[in-house]
């Protein structure tokens, strides 16, 4: 994300809003000044085995060959053959044009272009269903799934470039890590939940508007949200937004990566 010329939009992802709007401080680190920690073996492992289902998903939706993926990686297999089994209905669906993988959106708000990639987009007359594929465990917390800002921005992004009212968008997790069966949980959608993502959106963009305004003219640092710093052992690592502007963040490349 280049923020150096605003008079071009700036991209975002549902990353970006997530990271925006748990922890700013962590937001322009790792986006604007693009200081990244590096990732440890295992969450590297965990990110190849991601990138490696999914591209077996879509290759699949493609009607590509699958030999050679599965071929250098049999728990592939198992993971496939076991949503397969789990959701026959989506993945043994026979009618290709309605359905794509990796299907890409762009929305225009504000200053910014929101940007949404459905893993799996399905639709009839009267539906449209996304669905995303997470090579973890299903979380216990639905609420908080359900105010996961890839939930919120996908369902809404939809519903605002398509003919679809937000009652007909649907949006399901699949969780698939073996040895566990795989599992599902969807949300549906209302006019009334786009008219409050419409408002939660409109709102942190422009704190990010304000921010950013801050942070490239007074060399003012991003702010520390409030309801996270008595718990948050990397608070003191961030300068405050009044000291930012004589005192460079502290050991910057050391700071662990925080799972928010
Ligand atoms: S207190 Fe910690 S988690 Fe909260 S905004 Fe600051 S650095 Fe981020």
């Amino acid at each position: 994300m280049s923020v150096k010329d605003r008079s071009s939009l700036i991209r975002l992802s549902q990353g970006h809003l997530n990271l925006l709007a748990t922890c700013p401080p962590r937001f322009q680190q790792i986006y604007i000044e693009q200081l990244h920690s590096p990732l440890s073996l295992e969450q590297k492992e965990k990110q190849i085995w991601g990138t490696r289902f999914h591209l077996l998903m879509q290759q699949r939706e493609l009607g590509l060959p699958l030999k050679s993926l599965l071929a250098e990686e049999p728990e592939l297999n198992h993971s496939l053959a076991a949503l397969t089994k789990a959701a026959p209905e989506i993945l043994l669906s026979t009618n290709p044009n309605q359905r794509e993988a990796e299907h890409s959106r762009t929305l225009s708000f504000n200053n910014y272009l929101l940007t949404v990639i459905y893993d799996l987009l399905v639709v009839d007359r009267e539906t449209a269903q996304i669905l995303d594929w997470k090579t973890y465990l299903q979380p216990q917390n639905k609420q908080k799934l359900a105010n996961n800002w890839q939930t919120r921005l996908y369902l809404y992004v939809l519903a605002e470039t398509s003919s679809y009212l937000p009652e007909q968008i649907s949006f399901t997790y699949w969780f698939v890590k073996l040895p566990h069966q795989p599992k599902s949980l969807t949300f549906t959608y209302s006019s009334q939940q786009h008219q409050q993502t419409k408002q939660d959106l409109a709102d942190l963009l422009t704190q990010l508007d304000s921010w950013l305004d801050n942070y490239q003219n007074y060399g003012i640092a991003f702010p520390h949200r409030a309801n996270c710093q008595t718990n948050c052992p990397y608070y003191q690592l961030f300068p405050s937004s009044e000291e930012s502007k004589s005192k460079t963040i502290k050991s910057i490349t050391e700071i662990e990566e925080i799972s928010i």
